[in-house]
Formats: C-alpha cells, structure tokens, sequence
C-alpha cells in the first residue's frame, strides 16, 4: 500500500518533471520554430492605424490602403 510520504514524492517528482518539459520546450524548441526562415514580418501603418504582412525577409513594406512605406515591428 502506497503511504503518504512515497504519494508526496512521487507527486513531487511529477510536477518537476512537468516544470522541466515546460523549460525545454520554452528553451529549445519554441524559438527554433519561430526562428525559421521565410517568416513574414509584421508592418503597421500609423496613418491607415492599420496591420498588414510583408514579404518574408522585407525590412520595409508599402501599406495596402495608402501606398506608404513602413518599418518592420520590433517586439
Ligand atoms: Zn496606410
């Protein structure tokens, strides 16, 4: 039969265990995937007060409504 104290460790050693899947993912894996190449940045027009998406790798994009060119945003 499974006592107090051998449930407190094993529940113990489950929560770490949860907590060090959660690091490696949020370390390792996640920025890789957000890292890929050809992602397409974010612009943000202030004048149209607008989002939009440019082409992947661009440092500037036009807004789709008014024509003007934006830089890329930085987060
Ligand atoms: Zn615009």
């Amino acid at each position: 039969m499974l006592d107090f104290t051998h449930a407190a460790v094993a529940y113990c050693l489950a929560v770490a265990l949860l907590y060090l899947g959660l690091w490696v993912y949020y370390d390792r894996v996640r920025p890789r995937r957000l890292s890929r190449p050809g992602r397409r940045h974010a612009f943000f027009c202030p004048r149209c007060q607008r989002p939009y998406e440019g082409a992947p790798g661009a440092e500037t994009a036009h807004c789709p409504l008014c024509g003007k060119p934006q830089g890329r945003l930085r987060f």
